[in-house]
């Protein structure tokens, strides 16, 4: 039986083909393709604004009660069809499909039933007479119209956490999603349709230098998010600085983890096994960069190494897969070339993985780095890939100093028994998230976001629902 798709653009409430040639989508668990995909034309992107943009004023002017209405509804539809929206995904992505069913549905749904409440319980400064005959009130109104731009790794997920604060919020959209991973946003398209009015949310597909480009220039956008590279969230801050567009930008990320002396080493190995390498790494968060003290380093890399070994993929049986391949061919290049450069440096040896597998797909072995050092690449940027890399440190000092040490500021971890040496640590760190004893674990109601060059957009919590909205003061003279 032939496998049908979700292929058309929705622009205005309406469904209609892309009118440029067709990109290859691709399964990345054998490498073959599954459709070519049209992607949007410049009219179709004018027409995408132009829908959002009248639409704003009708959704803009909603009850928070309606806009969470809508949200319970959509939240609702995605449940209902789960299994449908997890095969695609586990399709399009190379994901097990029992990650893509049980840990990323359920987290998606929620994130619509999250922010179905959020809106309706926003927090403020009280309205009171701060001059006299005067009283004084904050509105919290939506920014506009969003050009939403999304990456390949989490397509669904991230889908979920930029529209539904964003639309949450009384804003209207254009979502793009990644070139690479579209089809979950198409299937999606067909509920937002029926569940909203036309044009709150537009989906187009297409490459970042052509539909992505065209829509973060276009002057009838008044705010632009993207989870994605550095180097993409640059070229977003370029695009904004021509009309002053608001931005939120979900960059890159580098997670240090910092195991005590006093840690308990199973409980690590098991964590990095899990979180290190969850998703083939391909994950913001990844605890890829450790930093192990003197006493425990030399069990942890051994206990790792083995614990990276014994990670199942690539098998026939997709149920007793833990982690898919890479997304690309492109990708899993790349993350090889980090990892042969790293084997060239004399100190550094590969103690798991490092190396290709399979014939058909992008897989790549569960890779440990060990006795990497604190200059080395393989410390300082971002492989998005199963690697991970350990380093020995000798005190806290350096320990932290190293921690930080990094362009990246999303997410952190500090493994320790002893509670103050872990809020100490996690005092000091500077990054978005801390963990103690854990890494990896997001939940709804607490913010997701970064420092330094990691961004500075808030995902999740009531943060998002600020980041898509503005404080307005409304003084009201008294008779
Ligand atoms: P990417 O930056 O290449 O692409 C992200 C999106 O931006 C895609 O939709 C792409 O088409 C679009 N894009 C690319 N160039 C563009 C341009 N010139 N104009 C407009 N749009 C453009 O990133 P990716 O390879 O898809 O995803 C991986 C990256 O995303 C990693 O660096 C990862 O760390 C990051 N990421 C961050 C988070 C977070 O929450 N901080 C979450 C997931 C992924």
């Amino acid at each position: 039986m032939t496998q049908t798709f979700d292929t058309d653009l929705l622009i205005d409430g309406r469904f209609e083909a892309g009118a440029e040639p067709g990109e290859p989508v691709l399964n990345p668990r054998t490498g073959a393709l599954i459709l070519e995909l049209a992607e949007a034309s410049s009219d179709q992107v004018a027409r995408a604004v132009a829908a959002a943009r009248r639409a704003f004023d009708g959704w803009s002017r909603t009850t928070p009660a309606e806009r969470s209405a809508a949200l319970h509804r959509i939240a609702n539809r995605i449940e209902t069809e789960a299994e449908g929206f997890a095969a695609l995904e586990a399709l399009n992505c190379g994901k097990p499909i029992n990650a893509a069913t049980n840990d990323e549905m359920p987290a998606i749904v929620d994130c619509f039933r999250f922010f179905a409440g959020a809106v309706r319980c926003q927090q403020g400064t009280v309205a009171g007479e701060y001059l006299a005959g005067h009283t004084s009130m904050i509105r919290r109104d939506p920014i506009g119209v969003v050009a939403s731009i999304a990456p390949w790794n989490y397509p669904l997920m991230m889908m979920a956490w930029k529209l539904a604060p964003a639309i949450g919020g009384g804003n209207t959209v254009v979502f793009k999603p990644s070139e690479q991973t579209p089809l979950t946003a198409l299937k999606l398209a067909r509920i937002l349709a029926e569940e909203l009015p036309p044009g709150v949310v537009n989906v187009l597909p297409g490459r970042g230098q052509t539909v992505g480009n065209e829509l973060i220039h276009h002057p009838g956008v008044d705010m632009i998010s993207l989870t994605g590279d550095v180097a993409t969230g640059r070229k977003m801050l370029d695009a904004a600085a021509k009309t002053v567009k608001r931005t939120h930008l979900e960059l890159g990320g580098k997670a240090p983890v910092v195991v005590f002396d006093d840690a308990d080493v199973a409980e690590v190995v098991e964590g990095l096994r899990a979180f290190g390498y969850y998703n083939a790494g391909q994950d913001c968060t990844a605890a890829c960069r450790v930093y192990a003290g003197r006493k425990v380093y030399d069990t942890l890399v051994a206990e790792l190494s083995a614990a990276a070994s014994s990670i199942v993929l690539g098998a026939e049986d997709d149920t007793t897969n833990e982690i898919g391949p890479l997304i690309s061919l492109r990708q899993r290049d790349r993350v090889a070339s980090f990892v042969e450069r790293a084997r060239e440096q004399p100190h550094v040896e590969i103690t798991a993985g490092g190396e290709a597998m399979g014939s058909g797909g992008f897989f790549y072995r569960p890779t440990v780095v060990a006795g990497a050092r604190q200059t080395d690449e393989i410390v300082r940027r971002e492989v998005f890939g199963p690697v991970v890399s350990v380093t020995p440190f000798s005190d806290v000092e350096e320990a932290l100093t190293w921690a930080n040490d990094s362009d990246y500021g999303l997410a952190s971890s500090v493994w320790t028994k002893d509670v103050g040496r872990g809020m100490a640590a996690a005092a000091r760190l500077r990054y978005g998230c801390t963990w103690v004893n854990t890494h990896f674990m997001l939940v709804s109601e607490m913010p997701h976001g970064g420092l330094k060059q990691s961004g500075y957009g808030k995902d999740l919590s009531a943060y998002a629902l600020e980041d898509y909205t503005v404080v307005r003061h409304v003084m009201v003279k008294h008779g």
